[in-house]
């Protein structure tokens, strides 16, 4: 029997009031083996974000299960769910979420902080990632003096520099130009098959399908599997 490390089942997500129900993800179930890269597509408004959330333990569903090492992290206690979020959860959200009066390389390590690494493994960490990701001449630069690209990298360091178990990454490559966002999905590539990490990514980049392991459609509240090129 496959060990999945994540297993969805029966995911409902509903918003609104019970006059007016939005009902987001329908009944969804997806299950994920360590190591895959994953995109997920779908049109704006159709849940993306929502599932992410659910799987990042960020949120909870109405109704079904999502175990994590089979583990359920919706009965979880809110303790353990935030200390699961801080040390094996890596975020690259959309919205600007760098402190602006950190560098790059305070910022990065800022995540490390949780977790209760030694500085040298922080810092060790940091620069390794902010160099994965090409920023090594910009660690000490504040996001003020950062393209948004740039910004968006020091994010994606920051969430690779935890050595995670997922990364959920939503819409990474937005904003990049396309050799910067090769890189960076050859980058989470690397990731995924050689440090075991599950790699979650939204997107609208018909790119990234290049990349991923598995593709999913979110349509009318659940997964549909798409076919992704066949690699050598
Ligand atoms: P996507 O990321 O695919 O664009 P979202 O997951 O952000 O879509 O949103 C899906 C739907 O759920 C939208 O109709 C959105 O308005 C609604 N929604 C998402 N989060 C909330 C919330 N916290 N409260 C109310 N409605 C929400
Ligand atoms: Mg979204």
């Amino acid at each position: 029997m496959t060990e999945y490390l994540i297993e969805a089942h029966g995911i409902e997500r509903t918003f609104g009031t019970s006059a007016n129900p939005v009902r987001v993800l329908r009944g969804l179930d997806v299950c994920v083996e360590s190591g895959t890269l994953v995109a997920l597509y779908g049109p704006s408004g159709s849940g993306k974000t929502t599932l992410l959330n659910l799987i990042g333990a960020l949120d909870k569903p109405n109704a079904g299960t999502i175990l994590l090492k089979g583990q359920d992290i919706v009965k979880m206690n809110d303790g353990k769910r935030a200390k699961l979020r801080r040390t094996q959860i890596g975020f690259i959200f959309q919205s600007d979420t760098l402190l602006p009066t950190y560098t790059a390389m305070e910022n990065v390590d800022l995540a490390l902080r949780l977790p209760r690494l030694g500085i040298f493994e922080r810092r060790r960490r940091a620069q390794s990632a902010l160099q994965a990701v090409g920023l090594t001449a910009w660690a000490s630069h504040v996001p003020d003096e950062l393209s948004g690209g740039q910004r968006q990298r020091v994010s994606i360091a920051r969430a690779l520099a935890l050595h995670a178990t997922i990364i959920l990454a939503d819409e990474p490559t937005s904003g990049l130009d396309t050799r910067t966002a090769r890189h960076i999905l050859t980058l989470f590539r690397n990731i995924a098959h050689e440090q075991g990490t599950t790699l979650f990514i939204v997107s609208h980049d018909p790119l990234v399908v290049d990349y991923v392991d598995q593709a999913y459609d979110l349509v009318d509240g659940r997964l549909v599997a798409r076919p992704i090129p066949t690699r050598t």
